[in-house]
């Protein structure tokens, strides 16, 4: 039988302290929360099984978070096996985990292993000492580089690191000084994201009066104005933003240095592709690059529009033509497990119209260096690229923004330094994700509380003509 591709994020929003800027789903919490939160996300897992087992393959597997690698290794290895046991996971998929430096030892990377995960994603972000103090990360540069080489030692052979540019403090030298020191030490991949400021986060109170700009370097979208409106009702030092709590500005946030202005910003974003290229490194995405063959395989699925299936506290789905999303509170998703529900928050449930589905085709699939096809639009959509982009895509090739090769359409390196604006003239102007299904939609909480209750008559806790009668 041939089998569909699925992708699997797996999210554990622990950590041992909350970042200054981050504005994830995660928080610190004891053991015994955590191995409660792993109990309810074994219940998703066996639910899930029934409606994507058959008929799907997992290409990959992503356990973020959140760090994942704050759990004990015997945690990882009862939800991997859990994984291999309820989903159809491919011999050769891509499998990660998220972990920080100085939260891992060689335990716990052996278990890894052990359990068939084959990837590490490290949160490094900076190279220096300082900018990661300012930042909240909880390691300094030798933590990271101990357990990098610990990594390494335990046979890791495909790491990922995580970078960020345009930090509080820094300069053009202390980037491109990051840049080189984590190149010399060869990971297979590195992804370099400009800072966003966030609502709800200490940077927000400190930073969060910045002006919105219309066109921000590549990756990095403008901060919006009510976030910025947010900041001048409150002139007592605090914000308010939506499901945070109000944050003061404290004597050391007011010592923060200030963030880099436009012009270094810039800089940096080019330095960027320049030095990662003398290194070797191949940008096959916006601000992802990978040395020959190591492109990460989970977001490129996510990029070209493969289902994937969001277990955890908040994780999002794309599954046979319907986006939605986990409750995002810890206690009502653990109830749902305990009354044996499934934690979807059915309120998110969309199912998508083709106006849907092809912007986002070229939305995603513009932001990666090869680009879109022609002959794969057609294919899905039943009618040529230029039926709905025609226009757009000869004004921006005459303006050197976009450029053709092979049947494929791409950015041309000045319209990378501009994707924000050139990406949007994709949107169509539809009623986004309508959540009425259509006929021969994917009715997803049907098929899931179907499979429930099959599993659960099969093990005896619901008589089977019951649930026939419900
Ligand atoms: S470690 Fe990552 S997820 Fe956790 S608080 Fe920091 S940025 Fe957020």
């Amino acid at each position: 039988m041939k089998r569909k591709p699925l992708e699997l994020y797996i999210h554990i929003p622990f950590c041992k302290k909350k970042c200054n800027y981050c504005d994830f789903l995660s928080a610190p919490a004891s053991k015994p929360r955590r191995q409660e939160y792993m109990q309810a996300l074994m219940a998703e897992i066996m639910i899930w099984s029934g409606a994507a087992y058959d008929g799907h393959e997992v290409k990959s597997i992503f356990i973020g978070g959140g760090t994942p690698s704050i759990l004990e290794p015997e945690q990882i290895g009862t939800l991997m096996r859990m994984i291999n046991i309820y989903f159809n996971v491919s011999k050769s998929a891509e499998i990660t985990i998220e972990c920080n430096p100085g939260m891992v030892n060689k335990d716990k990377l052996m278990a890894y292993r052990a359990e068939g995960i084959n990837r590490l994603s490290i949160g490094l972000q900076s190279a220096n000492d300082s900018e990661l103090a300012v930042l909240g990360r909880i390691h300094t540069w030798a933590d990271f580089v101990a357990t990098y080489n610990l990594a390494r030692e335990c046979g890791f052979t495909n790491i990922n690191v995580d970078l960020m540019s345009a930090l509080p403090g820094q300069t053009l030298e202390s980037w491109t000084d990051t840049l080189k020191k984590v190149a010399e030490l060869n990971p297979e991949h590195i992804s370099a994201y400009s800072l966003i400021i966030e609502e709800g986060t200490p940077f927000f109170a400190r930073y969060g009066e910045l002006e919105n700009t219309d066109i921000q370097p590549c990756g990095k979208p403008a901060v919006e104005d009510k976030a910025a409106e947010a900041v001048t009702e409150n002139a007592d030092g605090t914000i308010s933003a939506e499901g945070a709590k109000l944050i003061t500005v404290t004597d050391e946030m007011a010592a923060w240095p200030d963030l880099p202005d436009e012009e270094t910003e810039r800089a940096m974003y080019a330095a960027t592709q320049e030095i990662l290229a003398a290194y070797g490194y191949n940008r096959y995405e916006i601000s992802n690059y990978a040395k020959k063959n190591k492109e990460c395989s989970h977001n490129v699925g996510y990029w070209t529009g493969v289902d994937y299936i969001g277990l955890g506290l908040g994780a999002s789905s794309l599954f046979e033509n319907a986006r939605f999303s986990n409750l995002r509170d810890i206690e009502i998703y653990k109830e749902a497990a305990d009354k044996a529900q499934l934690p979807t928050d059915w309120e998110t449930v969309c199912h998508l119209k083709v106006e849907s589905k092809i912007e986002e085709f070229m939305f995603l699939g513009l932001r990666m260096m090869r680009g879109v096809s022609r002959k794969e639009f057609e294919r899905r959509f039943k009618q040529p690229m230029d039926a709905v982009y025609g226009e757009v895509i000869a004004k921006y090739k005459e303006m050197g923004l976009l450029e053709e090769v092979d049947g494929w359409v791409r950015l041309t390196a000045k319209g990378i330094d501009v994707s924000n604006v050139v990406l949007s003239e994709f949107l169509l102007d539809v009623v986004y994700d309508e959540p009425v299904p259509e006929e021969d939609d994917f009715d997803v909480e049907g098929a899931l509380t179907k499979a429930y209750e099959e599993m659960a008559a099969e093990a005896g806790e619901i008589p089977a003509d019951e649930t026939e009668k419900e």
